[in-house]
């Protein structure tokens, strides 16, 4: 699975073409029609990117901005708001609700593509898809595992905490911010899981001794810490 992008557009013509445009380049297009939608989607996970149109029905596109930036989960996440709009207070508008960058439409599609790359870049987005630390290397087109370079297998559930475990070395994470970024708000899972998905994960990492790179933060939850 490439980098998922959400994309929210209510005319689709327009949310056709930008997930032409992205599935092109290798992106992973999730597509919403609505800020109602998009917030369904963002519970079963959550992108890497989103862009978003200024002008929808019912909740804006600056209000559904302004809802990401409040929520922990999606906070960090780079917003690019599309707007038909050229003019500057508009601008200024989509900027103080916390959007990274504004695209105006229509697009060119090579414009788009390189505001992407860089925000993914700043987001710490890998730019080769590839994340690597601790002698633990993620490819995450393929999903592939390799520890010390031999090729290992790892569950869906152990690879998507492992990546997010791995995509912020060192920060502690307490068993339900896990479960929201790795199960999705939309699931009911027992905190306890959480548990025996980390040992099985500490079991395929036991053969090459760096099981200890999953730690255990009393009190809290779990950390990856390639030190
Ligand atoms: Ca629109």
């Amino acid at each position: 699975m490439a980098t998922p992008i959400l994309v929210v557009e209510d005319e689709p013509e327009i949310r056709e073409l930008l997930a032409f445009t992205l599935s092109r380049a290798s992106y992973d297009v999730v597509e919403a029609e609505s800020s109602e939608q998009a917030l369904q989607l963002l519970d079963r996970g959550i992108p890497e990117l989103a862009i978003i149109d200024w002008m929808l029905p019912n909740m804006s596109g600056v209000d559904l901005a302004r809802r990401l930036r409040r929520d922990e989960l999606t906070q960090s996440m780079p917003i690019i708001m599309l707007t038909a709009r050229g003019e500057e207070a508009d601008k200024l508008r989509s900027f103080e609700s916390g959007v990274d960058d504004y695209v105006t439409k229509p697009f060119s599609p090579r414009e788009l593509l390189a505001r992407i790359k860089a925000l993914l870049r700043r987001s710490g987005a890998p730019a080769d898809n590839i994340l690597e630390s601790g002698g633990i290397r993620l490819d995450l087109n393929s999903h592939r595992v390799t520890i010390e370079g031999e090729l290992v297998h790892v569950g869906p559930t152990e690879y998507r905490l492992l990546e997010l475990l791995m995509r912020h070395p060192d920060r502690a994470f307490d068993r339900s911010q896990l479960l929201d970024r790795v199960w999705g708000r939309s699931v009911y899972v027992e905190e306890r899981t959480v548990d025996v998905h980390v040992l099985r994960l500490r079991k395929v990492l036991q053969p090459f001794k760096l099981q200890h790179l999953i730690q255990t933060v009393r009190g809290v939850g779990y950390r990856f810490s390639p030190q």
